[in-house]
């Protein structure tokens, strides 16, 4: 059950045509974009490409030079951070460093008036959710680093935020960390039924985590979807190469039809591929491929959409091997084996001749 999903669910959050200038430079630059309730949203994006901005416009850490953003119906131009309905948690956690856990939690309730009894609840039902009973007298610097980020996100959900923001929140910790901490937020999540917006610039991280991904460059955002669509379907070479591993062909169409397409490529030799894409002979286009589409083998292969070259580098990462596979043009070919679906050990060692090959359907053909 998604709520978010529910057709006839209205936009929790809208940013309408919302620009951020600073001087001359548009942080952000004529973006809209609409959120559901109950979603884990990722914004995601390279350093610098407006995401921080847009999450502290609706924190009300920043003014949108233009353009609005509405929250459950409300406009929120002119309500002060403190009175949004809106609880940001920051990468560095921003904890007291003399204060207990438990008076950490407890400050920004204390501050809004909240009685005695009441703030001893919510901290010890915080505390509770993030599975920190046991440490509420202890103060920061006697706990571990995923500790430290279970009290600021105790410490933000205390007051029971209609939405709560992310700002790299797994950006201290380390990797295996990450990863436990990466379930126990979105397990975390589907619990409260709290929507949540991160920003990461992980692209891992965002599809791990999010319901759906926004993914920015340059201020504006250049797709959005689910992280299955954006990694199938993307819809532009910058998200392609963007969101995980790939293989990307300038090609040049020769021949177009009925969806097949033949095209003069960057590999050297031609392909045929299948698509709905509207091309005509001599357009330039790009063909993805991801590495898990191509097969490998160590003798020749024969049939459409093959490729020769030497065995480069190879990576035994336990689920897949990662080839690289250098043609004779020069052009490295990135290819993953999953290990699970081999039926016999390949026989391939750095410098042997490896031929590749994919199905027709197997990329996709972009114009953008
Ligand atoms: P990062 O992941 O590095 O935090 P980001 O995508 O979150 O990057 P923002 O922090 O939103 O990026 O910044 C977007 C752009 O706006 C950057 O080029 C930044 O230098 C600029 N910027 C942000 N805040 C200000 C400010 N107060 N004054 C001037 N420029 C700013």
């Amino acid at each position: 059950f998604a709520p978010w999903r529910e057709p006839q669910a209205q936009p929790f959050i809208r940013f309408e045509a919302i620009t951020k200038r600073f001087g001359q430079f548009n942080a952000v630059d004529d973006l809209s974009l609409s959120i559901f309730k109950g979603e884990f949203f990722a914004l995601l994006g390279a350093s610098g490409c407006g995401k921080s901005t847009l999450l502290r416009m609706l924190a009300g850490f920043e003014t949108p030079t233009s353009g609005r953003v509405i929250l459950d119906g409300d406009d929120l131009a002119g309500i002060p951070p403190y009175r949004r309905p809106v609880n940001m948690m920051f990468q560095s956690y921003a904890l007291f460093p003399h204060m207990s856990v438990a008076k950490n939690i407890a400050f920004g309730l204390k501050r809004e008036g909240m009685p005695k009894g009441e703030i001893a609840a919510r901290v010890e039902q915080v505390l509770k959710l993030v599975k920190l009973q046991d440490y509420a007298r202890r103060r920061p610097d006697q706990l571990s680093g995923g500790q430290r980020q279970r009290v600021a996100l105790a410490r933000s959900l205390a007051k029971r935020p209609k939405v709560l923001l992310l700002d790299e929140p797994l950006g201290a910790l380390d990797k295996k960390l990450r990863e436990e901490t990466q379930f126990e937020l979105t397990d975390l999540q589907y619990e409260l039924g709290t929507t949540f917006i991160m920003v990461t610039h992980d692209q891992e991280e965002a599809m791990t985590m999010a319901d759906r991904i926004a993914v920015m460059d340059k201020g504006r955002i250049v797709q959005v979807a689910t992280p299955a669509e954006i990694y199938e379907a993307p819809k532009s070479r910058f998200v392609a190469d963007f969101v995980g591993d790939v293989n990307l062909f300038d090609g040049t169409v020769q021949a177009v039809d009925r969806g097949r397409i033949t095209l003069q490529t960057s590999a050297g030799s031609p392909f045929t591929v299948t698509s709905d894409v509207a091309v005509s002979n001599g357009q330039a286009v790009t063909f993805v491929l991801r590495p898990e589409k191509l097969r490998i083998a160590a003798e020749p292969l024969s049939g459409a959409n093959v490729l020769e070259g030497e065995v480069w580098d190879i990576a035994y990462v336990g689920p897949v091997t990662s080839f690289h596979i250098r043609l004779a043009n020069g052009a490295v070919v990135k290819v993953a084996m999953i290990n699970a679906t081999r039926e016999s050990p390949l026989q391939l060692t750095w410098h042997d001749r490896a031929w590749l090959q994919f199905d027709e359907d197997a990329g996709l053909v972009l114009t953008a």
